[in-house]
């Protein structure tokens, strides 16, 4: 998995940064995660070629998360896009972007597909061969969600020492793979574990933005291999942070230790900050793999 972050800001226009969005490439997809002003930009200072967009996520309808899609879908038709475009979404922005074509008359000539997001807890809304990603419900403002990327397991890896020991027929690999039993050349079934060796781990990984501490995220990102969680405020500013439904860094740290996930990627900064230092050494203190994101910074996992 390669992790872009386009921009990490909050709220208001700041020069150099952008509010949330990011793209995960992960078993040949491109995902967009949040859409918010400056994406198009950025996606091309990151060399990411638009159509290689097929999904997109959008945690909440606030604008510093969602202001961007208008322009990005005009931009897909004025490129003569011609794929499907699937977007999941809290209901209402169908409406939003809907009316804003109907009002400047500008329907796509590509398939605009809205997947409505209403229900409150996790839910899986993508799903194929390699990876499925999940909903998590966020306790923000409005109704908001995180997004839980996960690769499926793989095949079962053969061990070819075994195989040529057990005398096995190359015609049962493939069921060998699948994690099947298969017989020997004398007709004696051997067991899997024995030919084959596990696959290689799957990868994870959860994005939450925006929302205040909640533990009941904790069991839906148990362990994932990267947590992106907000971190708007620090801990002197932590009486802004209730009442805006949003998180200090310490609190994230504190999410990231009791789901004991890997990695912890801080953002989604408060433009009151002008240096980041604080958020990494705050949250240190709890979990000890903290980075911060910055416009640009890539992770691969
Ligand atoms: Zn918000």
């Amino acid at each position: 998995m390669k992790l872009t972050i386009l921009g990490c800001y909050s709220a208001t226009p700041k020069i150099n940064t952008n509010p949330t969005a990011q793209v995960l490439e992960i078993k040949n997809h491109t995902f967009l995660i949040d859409c918010g002003e400056g994406t198009q930009v950025e996606l091309r200072r990151n060399k990411i070629k638009f159509s290689r967009v097929k999904h997109i996520f959008i945690s909440h309808l606030h604008g510093d998360h969602c202001f961007g899609l208008a322009g990005l879908i005009s931009t897909f038709n004025l490129l003569t896009r011609e794929a499907d475009l699937h977007i999941y979404a809290p209901k209402g922005l169908k409406e939003v972007i809907t009316m804003q074509m109907k009002l400047s008359n500008s329907w796509t000539n590509y398939q605009l597909i809205f997947h409505e997001l209403t229900s409150t807890s996790s839910e899986l809304i993508y799903e194929d061969d390699k990876v499925e990603v999940h909903t998590i419900p966020l306790d923000h403002r409005i109704y908001t969600n995180g997004f839980l990327f996960k690769e499926k397991l793989g095949e079962r890896k053969l061990d070819m020492n075994a195989i040529l020991n057990a005398d096995i027929d190359m015609a049962y690999y493939r069921k060998l793979k699948q994690g099947g039993d298969v017989p020997d050349n004398q007709g004696n079934m051997i067991d899997n574990s024995i030919l084959t060796k596990d696959p290689k781990p799957s990868k994870s990984y959860a994005f939450c933005s925006d929302t205040a501490y909640s533990a009941s995220i904790i069991p839906i990102i148990k362990e994932v291999d990267v947590l992106y969680h907000e971190s708007t405020f620090i801990e002197k500013n932590e009486a802004l942070a209730k009442p805006t439904k949003h998180s200090t860094a310490k609190q994230a740290a504190k999410i990231a230790k009791k789901a004991n996930v890997g990695k912890l990627i801080l953002g989604h900064y408060s433009t009151r900050y002008d240096g980041l230092n604080e958020f990494k050494a705050e949250a240190e203190v709890i979990f000890p793999n903290v980075e911060l994101s910055r416009d640009g910074k890539k992770f691969e996992f």
